[in-house]
């Protein structure tokens, strides 16, 4: 096929039957949300039952101990499992973003911490983060139908893990809800309800409408998504549950009756995710009228080639998924492989640009730790290549305030790396960096991670 036409390409067939464990399995049985979810890889022991001998025992070691230092659990749906060439499993988009593997790990970069984004210092009620002024993150339910090891809010979602012990429990409750609801009804600025977890595919179809008529009919609430990966990870969901996919119209269309809307986001990154049968769901939820916008994260070897991103972006428009953004990739615990550069990103968002149309064009952002919410990528104050540092101010959320984000330190040269191992060394780096975009005495930067570590330095 002609290369320009590659992202038309989408595969199709039986693709789960060169798993051992799914061989046997028929289309009308896998093309079911009930055996997706029946058959959901959730231990190593549960993975080597389905692959077998289809990778050798050294995969399986490193799987397991890549666990242990991961921290989500393990969670993968049979469709993605099935995506995976099996035959390149250590170079695999896919395996890399759900199977952590110990060997390719990197150490964690020092000024990392858990809940990165500090999305629990915004919350005036639990499972509520108010940071911008017309919008709020609400979070009903902390599951998902597959777990990312690169998940940002690692705080929160999943189980328990050894690296992240006693995450904040969000468990699906009424009277949780019922808070969050009583606060947006109280902030007549709030015109914009994001409803993430957590996923949206895990909530019941009953809560699902329930939660989107309860927000619509709060008459300040403008906008509201419900934000879910499930497209990704068992696109078959929304075809054969009804229940679920009817109960989402419902709440469009009531959006559409009292003049406001109610979209999905979701969440692809490689352009294998996206198969016949994505095509299929999307085309059901296109009928509907039920718009779906696309939030990549940015990931070494996934979709950090311009290649692979310029597919991904054109796929997804090619099935009617607008590409909303890309963001850099957030600081979490265990996952430094899966880290570009700020450089990266800015270089492959100039390949992008211009592929395709401005509205399928997504913007690459950085969410900045400590909350200075998403900025974008090319508009920070300072940057600072040798070192690894940016520097971004956030004037309409947290003004006066300074905010950093750090390249991998697996990128840099080796004597810088070894400058960050010491803590006096952090803090003049990251001093330097903080006054060269223009920032003297300013207090703002404490809110930074390993606030402690630099308290007390003159920004
Ligand atoms: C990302 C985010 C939103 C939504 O922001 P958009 O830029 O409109 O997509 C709202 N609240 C919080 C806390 C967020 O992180
Ligand atoms: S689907 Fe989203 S919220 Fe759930 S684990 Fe993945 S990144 Fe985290």
């Amino acid at each position: 096929m002609n290369h320009e036409l590659t992202h038309r390409a989408l595969r199709s067939g039986e693709y789960w039957r060169q798993i051992p464990g799914f061989s046997k399995v028929g289309a009308d049985e896998f093309e079911t949300h009930q055996f997706q979810q029946r058959a959901t890889v959730t231990s190593v022991a549960q993975l080597r039952l389905v692959l077998g001998e289809l990778v050798g025992e050294r995969f399986y070691e490193d799987l397991a101990s890549g666990i242990q230092n991961a921290p989500m659990a393990l969670r993968i749906s049979p469709h993605l499992l099935s995506l995976i060439d099996w035959e390149t499993p250590e170079i695999d988009p896919i395996r890399s973003q759900f199977l952590p593997l110990r060997s390719t790990q990197q150490p964690d970069h020092p000024m990392l911490q858990l809940d990165s984004l500090a999305e629990r210092q915004d919350s005036p009620v639990p499972g509520l983060t108010h940071r911008y002024p017309d919008k709020a993150l609400f979070l009903p339910v902390d599951t998902c139908p597959v777990y990312c090891r690169f998940c940002t809010r690692s705080y929160a979602v999943g189980s328990d893990t050894e690296r992240v012990g006693e995450k904040l429990k969000l468990h699906a409750s009424q009277t949780r809800w019922d808070q969050a609801f009583a606060y947006i009804e109280s902030k007549p600025g709030l015109e914009d309800v994001v409803i993430s977890g957590g996923d949206s595919y895990n909530l019941r179809p009953d809560h699902l409408e329930a939660i989107g008529r309860r927000l619509l009919e709060i008459p300040h609430v403008r906008r509201i998504r419900f934000a879910t990966k499930g497209l990704c990870v068992m696109p078959q969901k929304v075809l054969s549950d009804a229940r679920w996919t009817d109960a989402l119209t419902r709440v469009v269309e009531l959006g559409r009756r009292l003049h406001k809307t109610a979209v999905v986001h979701t969440h692809f990154n490689s352009p294998n995710e996206i198969v016949e049968s994505t095509r299929r769901a999307m085309d059901l939820l296109v009928e509907r009228g039920i718009t779906v916008r696309c939030q990549t994260v940015l990931q070494s070897g996934v979709n950090s080639h311009p290649a692979q991103m310029q597919l991904l972006v054109k796929r997804l428009g090619y099935i009617n998924i607008q590409p909303y953004y890309v963001y850099f990739h957030d600081m979490v615990p265990g996952v430094e492989d899966l880290r570009t550069s700020l450089a990266e990103g800015v270089e492959v968002e100039k390949r992008v640009r211009g592929t395709t149309a401005g509205f399928h064009t997504p913007a690459f952002v950085v969410d900045t730790m400590g909350g200075g919410g998403k900025r974008d990528g090319h508009s920070f104050e300072y940057y600072d290549r040798t070192h690894g540092i940016a520097v971004f101010t956030s004037p309409s959320v947290k003004p006066g305030q300074w905010f950093v984000y750090f390249d991998p330190l697996w990128g840099l040269d080796p004597g810088v790396r070894e400058r960050w191992q010491r803590p006096e060394e952090r803090r003049a780096m990251v001093a330097a960096a903080i006054r060269n975009a223009g920032g003297e005495g300013s207090a703002g930067w404490q809110a930074l991670p390993g606030a402690g570590e630099l308290a007390g330095v003159p920004g």
